[in-house]
């Protein structure tokens, strides 16, 4: 389907939201990100000397401390301008356990830059994080890097994007040579050759001009081919090609626009970030083809206190809507990073969190440049701002006014599904590790810690073996603690087999003040993993207040995990009778009631065990297809697909985590070092009978 297109009328300034672009780089580890962001900054001449700071006491401490503990606030997000427009580069970290991580970045983008490797093309992370990008609709252009490298092959990477990644690629740019020869790139909008210097990788070194003679044929055919897939977008296009006449260049870009932000056409582009190579002109395609705050509209949230949607314009008067998406923590307060959908937020003010269910103080704010940030006084819609003075606000969290309440509950964090008791080396530093560990679990919501009710340990979980060595690490590396672990643990999960009635009685009445509760409930297993109370008591047998903390004891109980100590979710419970005492009767005998409820229940009901299952996806040259094969049949996996990928072959499978502990190293041994793999959650499966009987 295609629409009008309208114009903006050029006289009118543009507004600081068409001038701004949230973007982010998204790619496969080793495909450069880290260096075409770099470069990005160099050429937009940003790059200064480092620890180069405008403002005041504050923040040197988080610069001192920053570099003490050799971690950089930049790596959250950065600002630099590129032809008049504010671009905020907002890192997504690579790191195939971090999935969450690149997740609740990837939701904070307007647009996106998928990096491919030339030689590669499609990698398995890249599947991971374009199927991330897919899940919030973020639009994107490919950029394939390392034309320089032998082996290079534009045609080739970007058709295994299409393939592999189900995208609707276009190449909007041809190179001229690939690998050794690789001299200059072709601009098929512009219909120009854009030529490097021989031996200099200067940035700004490089020659536009007419097409060689000897490629002018392939260049137009290249162009009618993306003259004919545009044409997809706009009948006005379409009629031009119809009746052959040769478009504008600002009709062109115009529907590359268009199509990119609103029905999902990825540009292709290349270059070599290394080299200096094809960088400017990517920056020129994030402002021209990437979607500004206003393209994206009014984000949709939810009314905390009535359930309904609601959406506020992307303005700075509109109230405020914004989300916190990264926390770091420092020993004098946290840093924390803040996208604003909609309204201001003005330093030294209040705003409300509606989780938490009060205001919290903003301290100061901050634009986050390479090396240095700005204080700034306030923060509008669509700008990324760092502030300082949130005591609580967590990664996730919806900042917003009390009086116009919203909440961006969209992104859910995976739950943990593995976990490992940790015990520091020294007693003394006991007390300080539980501080630490809660400090790093508000950074990440995927990072769960809890005390063992029965052995008293310290159980850390996370996303991965991994993440939690990640964890164990950072605490020896910047807190100085060392860390005793134990075996990981896979975080089993169960559900109900069967519906059941249930009377419980919580009735204690020796002595002194006693204990009166009662409560008929029909408990039954659902869909999903929530957990369901339905208020269904007639004539106030038991009132309001009591049922709450009744439904409390009884929720309390599935998430401790009952006998076996694995959380029990998917539960609907109908409480249709009960009885109060006019004394005896309180809150507190309610909830017992409850737990002994449960506790009734599950002997009746029967539990199953779920387990995690993970999404593996496996890439290795095909000598070594039967031994990886053979090695996922050994560890109960389910292959769904095997396909071809730029020479090698690509293994997917689904396997349960439990079989799967120190993948990297088996994989590592089977191909000799040439396989690769990423693995995400994909959900809980029952365990099988054998294996549950041993659990
Ligand atoms: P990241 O893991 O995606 O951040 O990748 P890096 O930017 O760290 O790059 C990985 C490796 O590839 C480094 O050794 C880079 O020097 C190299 N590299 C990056 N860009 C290019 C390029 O355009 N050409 C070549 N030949 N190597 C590159």
């Amino acid at each position: 389907m295609s629409t009008v297109l309208r114009e903006a009328p050029k006289s009118k300034k543009p507004s600081p939201f068409e001038r701004l672009r949230n973007i982010g780089i998204v790619a496969h580890i080793d495909s450069g990100k880290t260096t075409i962001t770099e470069r990005m900054l160099k050429v937009s001449g940003k790059i200064r000397n480092l620890g180069e700071v405008h403002d005041g006491e504050a923040t040197m401490d988080f610069m001192k401390e920053e570099r003490e503990r050799g971690i950089t606030i930049g790596s959250a997000a950065t600002h630099f301008t590129w032809r008049k427009h504010d671009i905020q580069l907002i890192d997504t970290p690579g790191h195939v356990d971090f999935t969450a991580e690149v997740e609740r970045a990837l939701r904070v983008l307007d647009g996106a830059v998928l990096a491919i490797d030339s030689v590669a093309g499609a990698q398995a992370q890249s599947e991971t994080v374009n199927r991330q990008l897919n899940k919030y609709t973020v639009p994107r252009i490919v950029f394939v890097n390392k034309m320089d490298r032998v082996g290079a092959d534009f045609k080739r990477a970007v058709e295994s994007v299409n393939k592999q990644l189900g995208l609707d690629v276009v190449p909007i740019q041809l190179p001229v040579g690939q690998g050794g020869e690789f001299c200059g790139l072709i601009d098929l909008i512009e219909m120009q050759q854009v030529k490097f210097p021989d031996k200099s990788d200067d940035p700004s070194e490089f020659e536009v001009g007419s097409i060689d003679k000897e490629l002018l044929e392939k260049a137009k055919e290249a162009r009618h081919h993306l003259l004919e897939v545009l044409s997809m977008h706009s009948d006005e296009l379409m009629e031009q090609l119809l009746e052959e006449v040769e478009p504008s260049v600002e009709l062109v870009r115009l529907v590359v626009r268009k199509a990119t932000i609103h029905d999902g056409l990825v540009p292709a582009m290349l270059g070599s970030a290394l080299r200096n190579r094809g960088v400017p002109a990517l920056l020129d395609a994030v402002v021209e083809y990437l979607p500004n705050p206003l393209d994206k509209g009014a984000v949709a949230g939810t009314d905390p206190k009535s359930g309904e949607e609601v959406a506020f314009e992307p303005t700075p008067e509109a109230p405020l809507g914004a989300v916190v998406f990264k926390t770091v923590h420092y020993s004098t307060g946290d840093m924390t990073f803040v996208r604003l959908y909609s309204g201001t937020m003005v330093s030294g003010k209040g705003v409300y969190n509606p989780r938490l269910r009060r205001h919290e103080r903003i301290g100061r704010l901050f634009l986050v440049h390479a090396n240095s940030r700005e204080a700034v006084e306030e923060a509008k819609a669509g700008q990324i701002v760092a502030c300082m003075g949130l005591k609580e606000s967590a990664t996730g969290d919806t900042l917003c006014q009390k009086d116009r309440q919203i909440a961006y509950g969209e992104t859910e964090f995976a739950e943990p599904v593995i976990s490992v008791a940790v015990e520091p080396k020294s007693t003394a530093d006991r007390d300080r590790l539980g501080e630490i560990l809660a400090c790093i679990a508000r950074e990440d919501p995927t990072f769960h810690v809890r005390t063992d009710r029965e052995t008293g340990q310290t159980l850390i979980s996370g996303m991965g073996e991994l993440h939690l060595e990640v964890v164990v690490h950072r605490l020896r590396d910047e807190f100085r603690i060392d860390m005793l672990t134990g075996k990981p643990r896979v975080a089993y999960r169960q559900t109900l087999r069967r519906a059941a009635t249930i009377e419980h009685r919580h009735v204690k009445q020796t002595g002194g003040s006693g204990q009166f509760a009662v409560a008929k409930i029909e408990i039954e297993p659902m869909e999903g993993d929530g957990y369901e109370f339905v208020d269904d008591i007639t004539g106030g047998k038991i009132t309001r207040e009591f049922l709450q903390a009744f439904s409390d004891g009884i929720s309390g109980y599935l998430e401790s995990g009952g006998k076996m100590g694995a959380p029990i979710q998917g539960v609907r419970v109908r409480c249709f009778d009960g009885k109060m005492h006019e004394v005896d009767s309180s809150q507190v005998a309610f909830h017992a009631c409850g737990v002994g409820a449960m506790r009734e229940a599950e002997e009746k009901c029967g539990t199953v065990i779920l387990e995690p299952i993970m999404r593996v996806v496996v890439t290795a040259p095909e000598d070594y297809l039967g031994a990886v094969l053979g090695d996922l049949n050994s560890r109960r996996a389910s292959v769904s697909q095997i396909v071809d990928e730029g020479g090698d072959k690509q293994v997917s499978a689904r396997v349960p985590l439990a079989e799967i502990s120190k993948y990297a190293t088996t994989l590592r041994s089977l191909t000799s070092g040439r396989g690769d793999y990423s693995m995400e959650p994909d959900g809980y499966e029952p365990v099988p009978r054998h294996i549950a009987e041993n659990l």
